[in-house]
């Protein structure tokens, strides 16, 4: 579907490697999306554990504070269900282990849309080298999309559990700098810096306003909208196949 030059899926799946990846990348769409009825779902491959340097912080502890935060930053955003895979934060791998838990929840879901992070991003702008993990997570989702998830004689063993092969419509590549399509966010860019400071252990005295609003205008400059996110698009089924699939089922 498409509204006013915006596709809406029916449903979309998310795949990060930790818990504000999504309100970093993309949390301006997912509300949108959230707002005219998308079934949505959060997947993060860590805890954040590593992530909150606190003296008496434990890692148990730090992991039960940002899925607390991660939780409410999918509220604010609209969106129910947020699943917690439990891989090692910041030794995230694309093992084949990952890819069968991605597969899993895949063909569960069975998301229209498949959002996940650029595996080929090594740097960000001039000022960051991407997080591993985050190079990790994209790599593992993308594998799990294709051939993975729709070819019914890989993780067969999937199929007792009821779950049959299914391929995602099309993959939403985020925090990447091959950008085909810009998603207008002006009407959900407070939801997105709201989501943001959720995350209040990683924030604390930083407030997102006023560089996340720099950022989307940035990527909206020359295409008549005030702020936007990026995404690179592959369309892996067509519309038309994808909407007989869906009455299908
Ligand atoms: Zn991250």
């Amino acid at each position: 579907m498409t509204i006013n030059n915006f596709f809406v899926p029916e449903s979309a799946m998310a795949i990060v490697a930790h818990p504000d990846d999504i309100e970093f990348g993309c949390s301006g769409t997912m509300a949108r999306w959230a707002k005219t009825g998308t079934r949505i779902a959060y997947v993060v491959c860590t805890n954040g554990e590593v992530g909150i340097a606190e003296p008496d912080m434990t890692k148990e502890k730090a992991a039960e504070i940002r899925k607390t935060e991660q939780r409410e930053a999918a509220r604010i955003a609209g969106v129910d269900e947020v699943i917690f895979l439990g891989e090692p934060d910041g030794l995230l791998q694309p093992t084949l282990e990952l890819r069968k838990k991605l597969v899993r929840e895949i063909r569960r879901f069975r998301p229209e849309v498949v959002i996940t992070t650029d595996p080929t991003r090594m740097f960000v702008r001039d000022t960051y080298i991407n997080h591993p993990d985050h190079r990790a997570a994209g790599t593992a989702a993308l594998d799990a999309v294709f051939p993975a998830a729709g070819q019914p004689n890989l993780f067969q063993e999937l199929e007792e559990e009821g779950l049959k092969a299914y391929k995602p419509c099309k993959i939403y590549v985020t925090s990447t700098d091959g950008a085909n399509l810009f998603v207008n966010i002006e009407e959900t860019i407070d939801t997105k810096i709201a989501a943001l400071r959720a995350h209040k252990s990683q924030m604390k005295d930083w407030d997102p306003e006023e560089p996340v609003k720099e950022w989307a205008a940035e990527r909206a400059k020359g295409k008549e909208m005030g702020y936007a996110e990026a995404f690179r698009v592959i369309t892996l089924v067509r519309e038309e196949e994808c909407l007989e699939n869906k009455r299908a089922k």
